[in-house]
């Protein structure tokens, strides 16, 4: 087989090598065929078997969820659970076997076919997004009904031959996830997915190579195809010759050994040749990704992005998250963070983050109304978290971030809300950190070119590199066709960051950095050079930054840097930057 090469997008590091587990979309091509009158009934009974078991299975995966599991598998499982027991799906079936003597997967597939009609004509997007839970249960059906249901051999992660295996699906379904946080499974590729999808967030925290949004990789895959995967360039090779296998294992080997040694720096503080401390911090989706920060060597959590914990919420949990619930969520990070400081950014909801219940149908959702925004509108919803932030406050450090910030009355009104946040839980007399601190997001041009108005009255900033981005070069961040303007070292880009940190210098507030800036090691001697002393990013990239900026000697590359910040030239700023990631070992 020819070899050939396909490109996604990369959502975790490094390369792994084995072969293809195809976990099948569920043949919804099956077979055809008219059942004779006297087995009618025993065709009845093999399709309710199969929509027994899988019953059975989604119980068992959801009684050995573990305590860590994020929280919305188990919502999804309901969900599943509760459409098979649907008699649309569960009983109608059964009917056309009867009356029209179809066989038990056709009859399964034609009933399929009707619900999904219907729900492709509902107005409201949320649930017409549905249908692919109904195709999902179908499926798991179908696979019990054909014998296909894949066989996923239990912890291990090798196949007979030594090779390890890789799993090719169009996506994963939660209930499939579970199965592959107990089998060692080296690698995900997926036809659908983005940046944040289920399979993208657990295989970062699960810290395997994987590359999401292939579009048909699935098909083209074939079952025990050999398959490289350079997650970092987020390309899958399919079928590659022994040589190219060979050169990746090399690859493979030095980055390993890179990482080990890599791993030796956990509890290395991270200080430039020259003594200057950086604190390198890390991001999170759920409070479940703090013991991976941990695990990095993270001084804290720069970036807790509590709106995971509101988004893709269906079946029981479709309300927002009680308050109940979410200070559980943040006390849980605080606790795994043991003391570390642990920044929980308020829900920043909007634009590519949607709520599944929340506003839609807005004209420029990137310029609407989102994050703080949404909150300030939304006092009750807004009300709720941050009692339920201040409450975690009690147990270790607490920062709380408030994002999308562009005007004044933002923040006034940001800080009363805190404050009768405050006041109602001293009324009842729960704990909290009175001195909590609050910052604000510099994400919007017109906060970084207002500063002043922030530092006056914020106790710390944290800019947000991706949005910087996006609104100061008028780029949708999620438009692919727009994705060639995305500059981070634009020389706009790089002014307004050198403000930020010089104003905050000026007012003695620390000023963060938890974009997607923080975490390319291209870009670390840049930042540290121009003066920040704080990066947040995500855990996996935090050892290599450290090493990075242990090897980096800052008073020297300082004035390269000046010449960056002075020119506006970017094939200058471009060949700056390569000389301060060239000077080495600077003494
Ligand atoms: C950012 O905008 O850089 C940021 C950190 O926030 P998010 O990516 O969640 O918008
Ligand atoms: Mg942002």
């Amino acid at each position: 087989m020819a070899s050939f090469t396909l490109q996604g997008i990369p959502v975790s590091r490094g390369i792994t090598i084995g072969r293809a587990h195809l976990l099948r979309p569920a043949a919804m091509d099956v077979k055809h065929y008219l059942v004779a009158q006297e087995q009618v009934e025993a065709e009845v009974e093999r399709l309710q078997r199969a929509i027994d078991a899988v019953q059975l299975d989604l119980q068992s995966i959801w009684s050995e969820l573990p305590t860590d599991a994020p929280t919305e598998l188990g919502a999804f499982l309901d969900v599943h659970a509760l459409i098979l027991s649907d008699p649309m799906v569960s009983e109608a079936p059964l009917d056309i076997i009867r009356t029209r003597h179809y066989n038990a997967e056709w009859a399964l597939v034609t009933q399929v076919d009707v619900l999904s009609a219907q729900f492709d004509e509902i107005e409201d997007e949320y649930l017409r997004e549905r249908k692919a839970d109904i195709q999902q249960v179908a499926e798991r059906v179908l696979k019990v009904l054909t014998g296909s249901a894949d066989q996923l051999p239990r912890a291990v992660g090798v196949d007979e031959q030594n090779a390890n295996m890789i799993v090719v699906a169009k996506d994963i379904s939660p209930a499939d996830m579970m199965q592959f946080r107990d089998v060692a499974f080296t690698g995900f590729v997926t036809d659908e997915g983005g940046t944040n999808s289920h399979t993208a967030i657990v295989s970062r925290s699960l810290g395997i190579p994987a590359v999401v949004g292939l579009g048909n990789a699935s098909h083209l895959i074939r079952q025990d195809d050999w398959l490289i995967i350079d997650s970092d360039a987020g390309v899958v090779i399919v079928a590659p010759s022994p040589l190219l296998i060979e050169q990746y294992r090399q690859q493979q080997a030095v980055l390993l050994k890179a990482r080990k040694k890599l791993g030796k720096l956990k509890k290395t503080p991270a200080i430039s040749l020259d003594g200057i401390e950086v604190t390198l911090l890390a991001n999170i989706e759920l409070p479940e990704d703090a013991h991976a920060a941990l695990e990095a060597g993270a001084s804290g959590v720069g970036l807790f992005r509590s709106e995971f914990l509101f988004m893709g919420r269906t079946g029981v949990e479709q309300h927002l998250p009680s308050e109940e619930e979410q200070f559980l969520a943040y006390k849980q990070a605080v606790q795994t963070m043991k003391g570390r400081p642990v920044t929980i950014r308020t829900l920043d909801v909007g634009a590519d983050k949607p709520l599944e219940h929340g506003e839609h149908n807005i004209l420029n959702p990137a310029l609407g109304l989102r994050a703080i925004r949404y909150c300030l509108k939304e006092p009750q919803i807004f009300l709720t978290q941050l009692r339920a932030i201040l409450r975690a406050s009690a147990f270790g450090t607490v920062h709380i971030l408030i994002p999308m910030i562009a005007h004044a009355f933002e923040i006034d009104q940001s800080l009363a809300m805190i404050e009768q946040a405050k006041e109602s839980l001293r009324i009842e007399r729960i704990a909290f950190d009175e001195n909590v601190q609050v910052g604000a997001m510099i994400e919007i041009p017109a906060a970084a070119l207002s500063l002043p108005m922030f530092v006056k009255k914020l106790d710390f900033l944290s800019i947000g590199t991706n949005d910087l981005i996006q609104y100061t070069l008028a780029i949708d961040r999620a438009d692919h066709e727009v994705a060639h303007l995305y500059n981070d070292t634009h020389p706009a880009i790089l002014q307004l960051l050198s403000m930020t940190v010089s104003a905050a210098e000026k007012a003695a507030i620390p000023v963060a950095i938890c974009g997607g800036m923080a975490g390319d090691i291209k870009l670390t001697r840049l930042l540290i050079g121009m003066g920040f002393r704080e990066l947040s990013m995500p855990a996996a990239l935090l050892p290599e930054i450290k090493q990075e900026i242990l090897n980096t000697n800052i008073a020297a590359l300082e004035p390269s840097v000046k010449k960056i910040l002075r020119t506006y030239d970017p094939q200058v700023i471009q060949e700056l930057l390569a000389e301060v990631r060239e000077l080495r070992l600077l003494h």
